[in-house]
C-alpha cells in the first residue's frame, strides 16, 4: 500500500497541481510577464540561456510558480533547492554538476545561503564554471569544472538582505506585486475548475476579497471553504457558505487574520499606536519579528494600516477605524 501523505506533503502536492504551466496562464504581474516574454524570446533566438533572474516579494505571490514557468518556456528542466538547505560548497557543486544546457536552478530563500556557498555561485553565474578544491594538505589543489549555460532563479522575501556582489550578478531583478481583486477571482475560478467544484460568482468575490492579495492564501481559503461546502451544502460553494466559513476561519472582510488583529491591537493598546520597534511589538505579542516583517507587515503597509518610520511602526487612522477604536490624532507627535 502507498504511504499516506503527511498533511504538509498533501498541501505541497495540491499546490503543484494548481500551478499554471505557461506564462500565458500565469495570472497578473502584467509588466513582469510582458518583459519576461521578450527576454525569453530574445534568449531563444540567440540560442542562449535566459539571464539570471531574481524575484522578490512576500511569500505566496508566485515566485516558485514563475520559476517553473521560465524553465518550461525555455524548454529546460528545473532543479529546486533553498538557501538554508545548502550547507557546504560541495552541496551546491553537486547540484550544479547535474545541470543540462538551458536548465533552471531555482534557489528559494537565496538570502540565506552561507557565505562560502555564495562565493561558488559567482563564477558559476558569470562564467558558467566552478572551482572545486580537492586533496588535503600539501596535495591540495583546485580543479575548474565547466558548467552548461543555465539560468539561476533566486527567490527571496527580503531583497535587502542579499549581498551586493550576489545581487549584481542577476541580469533581471523583479519585485512581485500583490494581486488585484479581479486577478484573484480569476485564480479562484481556475482552482475551482481544477478541483471540480461548483462555486457561485459572489462566493468567488468573497474569497478573493479576503485573500490579502495573495494567490496562495486564495487557494488555501478556497480549500477550507470547500470543506464547509462539502459537509454542509452538497459540495456547492454558495456565497452564504463562503461568508460563514471565512468568518469561522477568523478571516475578516479585508483578509486580516488573528495574528494581524493581535499585532494591530498590540500596538494600539500597549504602545499607544506607535511608533514602536519591531522587536518590542513582536515580543509583546509572542511572534517572531521575521515572520511579522516578511509575512504580515507587507500587506498591512499595502492597505495603509501601518506606516514604517525611522522611529518604528505606527498604526494609521484607517486601521483604528477598521478595528473599532477611537483615533486620537497626533497622539505620538
Ligand atoms: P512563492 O514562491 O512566491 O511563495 P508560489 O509560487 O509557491 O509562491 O505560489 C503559491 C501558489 O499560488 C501556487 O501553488 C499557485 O497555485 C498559486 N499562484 C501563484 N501565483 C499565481 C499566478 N500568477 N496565477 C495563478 N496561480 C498562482
Amino acid at each position: 500500500m502507498d504511504r499516506l501523505l503527511s498533511n504538509e506533503e498533501q498541501i505541497i502536492d495540491e499546490e503543484a497541481s494548481l500551478r499554471p504551466q505557461t506564462l500565458e496562464e500565469y495570472v497578473g504581474q502584467q509588466d513582469l510577464k510582458q518583459n519576461l516574454a521578450v527576454f525569453i524570446e530574445a534568449a531563444k533566438q540567440r540560442g542562449e540561456a535566459l539571464d539570471h533572474v531574481l524575484l522578490y516579494g512576500p511569500p505566496g505571490l508566485g515566485k516558485t510558480t514563475l520559476s517553473y514557468i521560465l524553465a518550461h518556456e525555455m524548454g529546460g528542466n528545473i532543479k529546486t533547492t533553498s538557501g538554508p538547505s545548502i550547507e557546504k560548497s560541495g552541496d551546491l557543486a553537486a547540484i550544479l554538476s547535474t545541470l543540462e544546457p538551458g536548465d533552471v536552478l531555482f534557489i528559494d530563500e537565496i538570502h540565506r545561503l552561507p557565505k562560502q556557498v555564495e562565493e561558488i555561485l559567482y563564477p558559476a553565474m558569470e562564467d558558467y564554471c566552478i572551482d572545486i578544491v580537492v586533496g588535503k594538505e600539501a596535495g591540495v589543489r583546485s580543479i575548474r569544472l565547466d558548467l552548461p549555460p543555465f539560468t539561476l532563479v533566486g527567490a527571496t522575501t527580503r531583497a535587502g538582505d542579499l549581498t551586493a556582489p550576489l545581487r549584481d550578478r542577476f541580469g533581471i531583478i523583479n519585485q512581485l506585486q500583490f494581486y488585484h481583486l479581479e486577478e484573484l477571482e480569476q485564480i479562484i475560478r481556475r482552482t475551482s475548475r481544477v478541483m471540480d467544484t461548483t462555486i457561485e460568482a459572489a462566493a468567488v468575490v468573497e474569497i478573493a476579497r479576503r485573500s490579502r492579495g495573495t494567490p496562495r492564501i486564495a487557494n488555501r481559503l478556497f480549500r477550507r471553504v470547500r470543506d464547509f461546502a462539502q459537509v454542509m451544502n452538497d459540495g456547492i460553494i454558495s456565497s452564504d457558505i463562503a461568508s460563514m466559513a471565512l468568518d469561522r476561519l477568523k478571516v475578516d472582510h479585508l483578509g486580516l487574520d488573528a495574528v494581524d488583529h493581535k499585532y494591530l491591537k498590540g500596538i494600539i493598546e500597549r504602545f499607544k499606536g506607535g511608533p514602536v520597534g519591531l522587536e518590542a511589538i513582536a515580543s509583546s505579542i509572542g511572534e517572531e519579528p521575521m515572520t511579522l516583517e516578511d509575512v504580515y507587515e507587507p500587506y498591512l503597509l499595502q492597505i495603509g494600516f501601518i506606516n514604517r518610520t525611522p522611529r518604528g511602526r505606527i498604526v494609521t487612522e484607517k486601521a483604528y477605524q477598521h478595528l473599532g477604536y477611537h483615533f486620537q490624532d497626533n497622539l505620538f507627535e
